[in-house]
């Protein structure tokens, strides 16, 4: 009997392993970093086992002539409170949202969904660096804040403890604000306990020191005045960073928040995007982030607006892509994602229309897969 019952067992077990292997044959595909045409992808156990130009093996076969795959996306900077928000943006083909700055003892909970398919996976920053009554404290909920740079040990302590995957630093001088020294002392300590600490700014002369004090990134871009080539150039050359530059949620702040004209949103709009194309020249990674539920922004589908505004910012439409894939995997260090390579978690996008040919076409998803399993996509 017992035997009869092992067997049943390893009968229905052998069924699941089996449905976990299939085969999308003959697509166009973007591996995170190049495109390449007509390629199958084996997906076996959750895993890209092969991608080649054709795969022999008897299994299910996902037909991709026509169609084009890609990576699943992350979101760069967002602010997530409640279980919702992870099927919103997994729905959207968005599996990864980098938190930067929340409630800590709502985020295990939170993260703890990171292996059910209908959700997107949580890395979390907990509680911003900031100053007492600086920007982050305004949100009703209390958070620790720092004075000097003495306070850095204590504070990076505490949110390692509190299990954060990065380090977030708020220099925001609309309110009482860290000094840079201080923000310094945070930085340092982040990667003295091997974590990656990005930092808010709004003024281009912030953004130069923190990057100076070797932020690995922003999470806005400024929206002051343009940095001076040679600042930029000196950055670039001596340093290693990113920028998410959180475009959409910057202009919809001048429309919703202003009372300013169309014409001076638009050489708002303008300024931002020339820099972000400056960044870029300079050989700076620029990451896709919204800053939901700011401005009314959602966590999934308004991924695509940010794309789209990079895009037409004039970075190339495979760099806009690794935006959202292969360098937030990269420089968050986020584990065997944001490739569709051997070896990598099988978080795949399958498009009916190509984005290198136009951006605006990544609103075509027509399937999602978390981990080789289909996600449940409501349209
Ligand atoms: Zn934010």
């Amino acid at each position: 009997m017992k035997t009869l019952i092992h067997l049943i067992i390893l009968f229905f077990i052998g069924l699941l392993s089996a449905q976990e292997s299939f085969i999308i044959k003959d697509a166009t595909v973007f591996d995170g970093e190049k495109v390449i045409p007509k390629t199958s992808i084996l997906v076996e156990n959750g895993v890209i086992s092969k991608v080649a130009n054709s795969i022999d093996k008897k299994t299910t076969i996902v037909d991709g002539t026509g169609k084009f795959l890609m990576p699943a996306m992350t979101n760069c900077h967002v602010h997530a409170w409640g279980i919702p928000i992870l099927q919103q943006a997994a729905n959207a083909g968005v599996l990864n949202l980098l938190d930067m700055h929340g409630v800590e003892p709502y985020q295990g909970m939170m993260k703890s969904y990171k292996d059910s398919t209908n959700y997107a996976r949580f890395f979390v920053a907990g509680y911003a660096a900031t100053a007492p009554d600086g920007h982050g404290t305004q949100y009703g909920f209390p958070v620790p804040t720092l004075t000097k740079p003495e306070d850095a040990v204590k504070f990076i302590a505490d949110r390692i403890k509190a299990g954060v995957d990065h380090i977030k630093i708020i220099v925001e001088p609309w309110k009482p604000t860290l000094s840079h020294e201080t923000v310094k002392a945070i930085i340092d300590e982040g990667h003295k306990n091997k974590k990656k600490v990005v930092a808010h700014v709004s003024k281009m002369n912030d953004g130069y020191q923190v990057l100076n004090n070797n932020a690995d990134g922003l999470v806005h871009i400024w929206r002051d005045l343009a940095m001076p080539e040679n600042q930029l150039q000196q950055l670039a050359k001596e340093k290693e960073f990113f920028v998410i530059p959180t475009l959409l949620v910057s202009i919809e702040a001048q429309k919703q928040r202003t009372k300013k004209s169309p014409e001076e949103i638009a050489t708002i709009t303008a300024f931002l995007k020339k820099e972000v194309k400056r960044l870029y020249d300079a050989g700076i990674p620029i990451l896709a982030g919204t800053d939901p539920p700011n401005l009314n922004i959602n966590y999934g589908t308004d991924l695509y607006k940010e794309l789209i505004l990079i895009s037409e910012a004039g970075i190339p439409n495979e760099e806009v892509l690794k935006g959202a894939t292969s360098y937030p995997a990269d420089k968050f260090e986020l584990g065997k994602i944001g490739y569709l390579k051997e070896g990598y978690i099988a978080d795949i996008l399958l498009l009916s229309k190509n984005p290198i040919e136009d951006i605006k076409h990544i609103d075509t998803i027509e399937s999602i897969w978390k981990s080789g399993q289909k996600v449940a996509t409501k349209k």
